[in-house]
């Protein structure tokens, strides 16, 4: 790399234009006088990811996030690979070393354990969803120490699957439990009423008033549906945005190795303070 030049981060998806990642990054830079790193957006579609990605060490990026579709295709190219994102099977962050090789991390399981603010330990938990990130929280729920999460999926199939392989409770219908993690797309079009929407996943608002705290990955403008009935009910909420923030951080640090200015970036990706 010439003398001076940026040190670039990015995150790969497709596609990636909604992505809050760059003003988070960008406000963590200004915050730590980190004035030679950049972070910008790189839309690549899937049939262009096994050919681009290796090309970028060579050109000036120490890493980059990945997201949706990216996520197994990155953990399948790296040379490299955390337990965590080898259990998962999927990584949201690669980092080119100067030898050329890729290394494989994934911050999403840590990330949604840190935004949850207290350790999981001896909890039982509800993961809503069989997706990519509904394998990160059952397995991050479990390696924290979580007593017993059980797997709901509109499609049981696949609830069956997941829990099997990761060591966790498909279950027919929502089950009571201290924690509540939402990892469907429920909540991401604004298109239904509350109810439905809690219908979709087989849920009623009383029931939502029964867990401790609710984690919805999901983010749009304002609360969603799942949110707004738990805070209602008075739940402990964290929303989709803090989730995002904590496993920026932690993608944060492991590249630059500074500590993430977590208000800063709660700031950068439309956050205010307090709120979720
Ligand atoms: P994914 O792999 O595509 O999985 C989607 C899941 O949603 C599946 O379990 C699917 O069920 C379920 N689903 C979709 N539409 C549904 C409906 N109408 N009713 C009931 N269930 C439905 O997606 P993912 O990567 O796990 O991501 C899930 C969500 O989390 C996305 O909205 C994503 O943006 C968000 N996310 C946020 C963060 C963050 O940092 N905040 C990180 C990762 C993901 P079937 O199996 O039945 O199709």
């Amino acid at each position: 790399m010439m003398p001076n030049a940026p040190r670039r981060l990015g995150v790969i998806g497709w596609p990636v234009a909604h992505s809050r990642s760059p003003p988070m990054f960008e406000a963590a830079f200004a915050q730590c006088g980190l004035d030679d790193w950049t972070y910008q957006r790189l839309p690549l579609p899937p049939e262009l990811f096994e050919q681009t990605v290796p090309m970028l060490g060579a050109s000036g990026f120490v890493g980059v996030n990945v997201t949706i579709p990216h996520k197994q295709a990155a953990l399948a190219l790296a040379d490299r690979a955390s337990e965590a994102a080898r259990a998962i099977g999927a990584a949201n962050m690669l980092t080119f070393d100067i030898d050329g090789t890729i290394e494989a991390k994934n911050t999403d399981a840590p990330g949604m354990i840190a935004a949850l603010g207290r350790s999981p330990a001896g909890m039982t938990a509800l993961v809503l969803g069989a997706g990519g990130s509904a394998r990160a929280a059952v397995w991050g729920l479990l390696d924290a120490g979580a007593e017993h999460v059980s797997v709901w999926n509109r499609t049981p199939e696949r609830a069956h699957a997941l829990a099997s392989e990761l060591g966790a409770h498909a279950v027919p219908s929502p089950v009571s439990a201290d924690l509540l993690v939402n990892c469907t797309s429920v909540g991401l079009q604004r298109s239904a009423s509350e109810a439905e929407e809690l219908n979709q996943l087989d849920l009623s608002a009383d029931q939502v008033g029964g867990y401790a705290y609710v984690i919805d990955l999901v983010y749009r403008e304002g609360p969603t549906p799942l949110l707004a009935s738990a805070r209602r009910s008075g739940v402990a909420t964290i929303g989709g945005l803090e989730v995002l923030v904590a496993q920026g951080a932690l993608s944060f640090e492991g590249w630059t190795g500074a500590s993430a200015p977590l208000a800063a970036m709660r700031r950068g990706a439309g956050l205010e303070a307090g709120s979720t």
